[in-house]
């Protein structure tokens, strides 16, 4: 069976909202985060240093004020404002460790038994010890947490996209908090790539067989589809 990584995630998050969302094809409306926007223009970003191009300061000035713009009403001048220096600190972090982006959004295929995930690959830099590692922008206020960082499937997905394109293993995975102007390193080992296939194998045997149970926790309360989700009104 062939999932898409969203697929992977979504099921992940709860079997009910892969159901209602991607089965029933209901319309599932996620309220807009500053960081989704903020990651909008970081991917700019990030692209053109990977071509060689080092944009101005103004130019991602004026990419964010477009991004914005069209949820400005919703977010409010603050946020807008909040999200420029943001910005502003990323560049300039960008600029002081002369930052090279060596790959962005490689599509990827990962096979596991008769399953196979796909996706894009996350953001590659070259890391100071010479050798490549995984680069993870952070727009959160707060750090995040070392036995998070350890587990969080997506960067294991990421680090074993880059063992299937190059060949070799990253350093590691660096996840740079703009907010704190700090980083964070975390690693992924095989013990964790034989995690990353069980799960594939799991959620497609589960997808196979129409399983969709609740997940009991406490994202129902903020879930986009709870509205439609009968077990919401059920339960909670
Ligand atoms: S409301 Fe809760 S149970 Fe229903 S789809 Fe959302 S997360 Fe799942």
């Amino acid at each position: 069976m062939d999932v898409t990584e969203q697929q992977l995630f979504d099921y992940l998050q709860c079997p009910v909202y892969y159901d209602i969302t991607v089965n029933k094809k209901l319309p599932s409306e996620q309220p807009v985060q500053l960081s989704d926007l903020l990651m909008k223009v970081t991917r700019f970003f990030y692209l053109q240093l990977s071509l060689g191009e080092v944009p101005t300061l103004a130019t991602l000035k004026r990419k964010w004020d477009m991004v914005f713009q069209p949820y400005q009403e919703i977010l409010g001048e603050k946020k807008a404002i909040e999200g420029l220096q943001l910005l502003m600190k990323l560049y300039d972090w960008a600029k002081e460790t002369k930052l090279v982006v060596i790959d962005i959004d490689s599509p990827y295929a990962i096979t596991s038994g008769k399953n196979k995930l796909e996706g894009v690959m996350g953001v590659i830099a070259a890391g100071k010890n010479g050798r490549d590692e995984l680069l993870v922008t952070s727009f959160s206020p707060r750090m995040s947490h070392e036995d998070l960082d350890a587990l969080k499937l997506k960067y294991t997905i990421d680090s074993y996209a880059y063992r299937l394109k190059y060949g070799k293993d990253l350093s590691g995975i660096r996840i740079h908090h703009v907010k704190h102007g700090k980083d964070s390193l975390t690693f992924r080992k095989n013990s964790d790539y034989e995690r990353l296939f069980g799960t594939i194998n799991g959620v497609c045997k589960s997808l196979e067989n129409n399983i969709y149970y609740v997940r009991d926790h406490y994202g129902c309360a903020i879930c986009p589809v709870n509205n439609l989700c009968k077990y919401w009104f059920n339960n909670y």
